[in-house]
């Protein structure tokens, strides 16, 4: 009996990719592994539809994280983050490690940030970049990228979009222009662990033609692992040497991005709309509530708010007791709320197994809910996919 893993990343690993995990280390440079190695690459570079360069390294997604900065934007120039979470304002310490200038728009936990304050700040300064988390696993909430997207554009800078917890469940096409010529998205950056549904361990990273033109406009850039200078020759060539790569984890990888061009993009963000739609119904049947409001919640984790009188460490643990696990809620929301993830390789029975758990934990603390209606509420959403 496996424990279900729902906790907003890392999210349960399919059978088909621990097999291709658990396959014989081979040499780094190997040409068989090399093949691997490139057709990861190149499954990445369709994942976002074309981007001008892509890498896959051994790191998580904070690295990812770093690289975007490092490569883009240099010391005493400027950068503005766009944060609705924890995890959007980690690129602010991240930003000033290199001496960079940063601005920061907060938005309030669980709501979106308003087109027009990003208008307004982005007419205080030059700004080279401009950060946006597409969603911050710390409040659920999505960034509305469609509308963001061009007005970054318009005042010149780059867009890095950071994707850890969205990519393959929400589209991030760095070909697509965002309602006038030239805006698209610059960087995206990514984990193995979340909707991609491979083990963590993986940063992964896809750069425009004008992000790559911001690398080679800067000399040398203040890092040596994240400097994309050192891995383009790898990413082209993997029989190529720089450091060495997690051979195991290229080979899970490859098997979820197989996974996930296989179902295809169209049908993922489909999948995950209803995930985050279905769980929220049935999660509210329950008398809980979601921090952001359903326009403003992601479809691939939700964060919950508790009722009146459940402690979370109680809730928490009951639930782990039946293989459920769930996480807590970061900063201010810890302890008040807790957070699911319903991504990648989850499924609909996964998700329903959650729900009657959950709805039986409550009752064990003395909250009357009715599961049967929870279950009708999810499956509402979910139709006959259920
Ligand atoms: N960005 C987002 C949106 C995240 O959810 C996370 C991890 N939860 C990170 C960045 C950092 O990734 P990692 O923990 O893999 O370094």
């Amino acid at each position: 009996n496996k424990e279900l893993l729902l906790i907003p990343g890392p999210t349960p690993v399919r059978d088909d990719i621990y097999d291709a995990l658990s396959q014989e280390t081979m040499g780094h440079t190997d040409p068989r592994f090399a093949r691997i190695y490139k057709n990861s690459i190149e499954m990445t570079k369709e994942l976002f539809n074309h981007p001008a360069e892509a890498y896959v390294i051994s790191g998580s997604g904070t690295l990812a994280m770093e690289m975007a900065i490092v490569n883009t934007v240099s010391k005493g120039k400027r950068l503005l983050v766009i944060s609705h979470g924890f995890f959007g304002d980690r690129f602010v310490p991240l930003a000033k490690a290199f001496g960079i200038e940063v601005d920061v728009i907060q938005a309030e936990w669980g709501k979106q940030i308003s087109k027009k304050a990003v208008i307004e700040q982005l007419k205080q300064h030059e700004y080279k970049a401009v950060t946006v988390t597409h969603v911050d696993t710390s409040t659920g909430v999505v960034a509305n990228i469609q509308e963001l997207i061009p007005v970054v554009k318009r005042a010149g800078a780059l867009f890095i979009l950071d994707g850890v917890c969205a990519t393959t469940a929400l589209e991030e096409d760095m070909s697509k222009e965002y309602g006038q010529e030239g805006a698209k998205i610059d960087v995206v950056l990514t984990g193995s662990q979340k909707a991609i549904g491979a083990p963590p361990g993986l940063a992964i990273i896809a750069f425009s033609e004008e992000a790559v033109a911001a690398r080679e406009a800067l000399e040398n850039v203040p890092a040596y692992y994240a400097d994309i200078h050192n891995w383009r020759k790898v990413m082209d060539d993997p029989t190529a040497y720089f450091a060495t790569p997690p051979v195991n984890l290229i080979y899970a990888y490859e098997c979820a991005m197989k996974i996930v061009l296989e179902e295809g993009m169209e049908a993922r963000v489909e999948r995950h709309e209803n995930y985050g739609a279905a769980i929220r119904r049935a999660l509210i049947a329950y008398g809980m509530k979601p921090l952001a409001k359903e326009e403003a919640a992601a479809p691939t984790l939700s964060c919950i708010l508790y009722p009146e009188g459940v402690e979370d460490h109680v809730f928490r643990a009951k639930l782990a007791d039946r293989g459920i696990i769930v996480a807590g809620a970061l900063a201010h929301l810890s302890g008040k709320a807790f957070r699911i993830g319903h991504m990648g390789n989850t499924t609909p029975q996964m998700l329903e197994q959650a729900i009657c758990q959950i709805g039986e934990v409550l009752e064990e603390m003395g909250h009357s809910v009715t599961i049967g209606a929870a279950l009708k509420a999810f499956r509402e959403v979910l139709g006959s996919k259920a």
